[in-house]
């Protein structure tokens, strides 16, 4: 099979959460699947195999995992950003929308040097909000954007259409 079934196939649907109506994509079916992690991971590194990439950022919380797994392939360092308050040291900070409302983000003001070359990651892009907010602070920092990964893409919610209207590169492997 191709490599996209085998993705969708590992990602597992629940209905009606975290509210009625919502159609929750849970990727730690994929997670828990070694061949489909794998691949998932590989499959989000390999157009920067080669290429000098300082950071990967991700975010809270299964950005970690997947971002954690890409940085260590890229002989990256990695940037957490978090949920406020989470963050020892000093913070810089931004707010961002989510569905209803909005929250803040953090990461730490030294985790990033200007012109780093950095990647973000996260497991799924839905209306954009969670990685516009992530990559606006990245660029505060003096960050440059090589890309910015995930595993699923919403396209109905219109997340990617932001990035790239921000000038970033979108990868996606599923839709
Ligand atoms: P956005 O900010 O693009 O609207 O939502 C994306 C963020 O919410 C990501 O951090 C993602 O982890 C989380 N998210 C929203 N919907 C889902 C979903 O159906 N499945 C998973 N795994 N994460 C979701």
């Amino acid at each position: 099979d191709t490599l996209k079934d085998t993705l969708i196939s590992a990602i597992r649907t629940i209905p009606d959460y975290p509210k009625p109506g919502i159609l929750f994509r849970d990727i730690t079916t994929l997670l828990g699947n070694a061949s489909a992690f794998r691949r998932a991971v590989d499959q989000l590194v390999y157009p920067y195999a080669g290429t000098k990439i300082d950071k990967v950022a991700g975010m809270e919380a299964r950005g970690f995992i997947l971002g954690g797994a890409v940085a260590h392939q890229l002989s990256a360092g990695f940037i957490p950003i978090r949920k406020k308050g989470k963050l020892p040291h000093e913070t810089v900070r931004i707010a961002y929308s989510l569905e209803y409302g909005i929250d803040e983000m953090e990461m730490h003001k030294d985790a990033v040097q200007p012109g780093e070359k950095v990647i973000l990651v996260d497991d799924l892009i839905a209306t954009g909000g969670t990685a516009v907010g992530a990559v606006s602070l990245l660029r505060q920092m003096g960050a440059e954007i090589v890309a910015a990964c995930f595993v699923i893409d919403l396209p109905d919610l219109g997340g990617r259409k932001k990035l790239e209207e921000m000038g970033v590169k979108v990868r996606t492997l599923v839709e």
